[in-house]
């Protein structure tokens, strides 16, 4: 950065919290600024925009980028294996999956809602060819879509980690994987390890499962591929799509010139991968905005979560706690769950509250919830 003549000059892309502050700085001091930023959140872009910044997205040749999708729903298809039989003497092929993978729950990728049931409002469970609900105990058909838009849902059923592995090892029994997230490896040493390691070539696959983990700094790719980055959008986090197309932008102008990029989707219709294949984020960018005022998503909605203690009695005090909160006629916001937790560590019993007024719900939340809360009972904000 770099600030003379009453000009910043932001030169390469920074992490969006670095971009906030200069924008401050710059709005404080009234200073005219450029940006160079590769994807912005959906929020500060629309700030952006507002402000009359001059937005330039930089421009580097990208790699080589691509879908693949197979309609029997293999994860390993003939295509990506004579891919990888051909890219394998090269070395240095980075596979990511999400390891979220792992969920009785169905989504809507599209609108990024679970698969609730209609009489309660709960995420309903997916048992194989039928759909329950774990509070009323009600049970249907699975449906083909969802409900509000027709997109087909999403399954985290069978496509997690393991079963990667396993087709990996059965398909290339001479080729070692090894797995790569902040779980598997822990901190400090083992993780440096395992990436130089992978960066001499002393094995061929490096299996990403942890996409917090984002090894960008590797060099001399041969392969990048990306599995199922539609779990990540298996989230009513509003934010989860702008995040995928900064993972997906990131992953395309990692220093892999000849590495193509080929993401392996059950989802190839999916309007943020052909934003993305075209180098389209002003398109991503009015859709994805449309789509939060349709929906009332963040920047028009807050949401706020209502997570209890992991115990039989946690999930009793939070649902008398939620009741406290339902909305009554003409309050502004919905409530969402329970989400109970799958036995997932970590993981634990939480309301969703969707808001377009944070203030009122927040002063209901002091009136209704605070002065009935059992000791150590705790709700997060998220987003606020
Ligand atoms: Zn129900
Ligand atoms: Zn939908």
């Amino acid at each position: 950065m770099d600030q003379g003549a009453g000009k910043f000059l932001l030169d390469k892309p920074l992490p969006v919290d670095l971009t906030a502050a200069a924008l401050f700085m710059a709005e404080k001091r009234s200073l005219s600024l450029r940006v160079f930023s590769l994807a912005p959140s959906i929020a500060l872009y629309k700030e952006w925009l507002e402000k009359g910044w001059e937005i330039r997205r930089s421009e580097r040749p990208a790699v080589g980028k691509r879908l693949i999708t197979d309609p029997k729903k293999r994860t390993l298809t003939k295509e990506l294996t004579s891919l990888l039989e051909e890219r394998l003497p090269e070395r240095r092929i980075l596979l990511l999956l999400n390891r979220v993978a792992s969920s009785p729950l169905l989504y809507c990728p599209q609108c990024r809602r679970p698969l609730l049931c209609e009489r309660d409002g709960t995420p309903l469970q997916q048992e194989e060819e039928r759909v329950s609900c774990p509070q009323c105990q009600g049970s249907l058909p699975l449906p083909e879509g969802c409900p509000r838009c027709g997109t087909p849902l999403l399954s985290l059923r069978g496509k997690g980690i393991a079963a990667l592995k396993h087709k990996l090892s059965s398909l290339f029994p001479d080729q070692r994987a090894e797995e790569y997230s902040r779980k598997s490896v822990g901190r400090g040493k083992r993780e440096e390890e395992v990436l130089e390691s992978f960066q001499r070539g002393e094995f061929p696959l490096l299996l990403g499962t942890d996409l917090a983990v984002r090894p960008f700094h590797l060099q001399n790719l041969s392969l990048i591929i990306l599995f199922y980055p539609e779990f990540d959008l298996s989230s009513p986090d509003p934010a989860a799509s702008e995040r995928l197309f900064s993972l997906l932008t990131s992953l395309a102008w990692m220093k892999a010139e000849s590495a193509p990029l080929v993401i392996k989707t059950d989802f190839p219709d999916l309007p943020l991968f052909s934003e993305f294949l075209a180098d389209d984020f002003e398109g991503f960018f009015s859709r994805e905005l449309e789509l939060r005022k349709k929906m009332g998503y963040f920047p028009f909605r807050r949401f706020l979560t209502l997570q209890g203690e992991e115990t039989p009695g946690g999930i009793r005090k939070l649902k008398a706690l939620a009741e406290k909160i339902k909305p009554h006629e003409g309050d502004p916001w919905e409530l969402l769950g329970p989400f109970l937790p799958s036995g997932k560590k970590g993981l634990f019993p939480r309301f969703t509250l969707v808001t377009t007024s944070p203030e009122a719900l927040w002063k209901a939340i002091h009136e209704r919830v605070l002065p009935s809360t059992p000791p150590g009972f705790r709700f997060t904000v998220d987003r606020a």
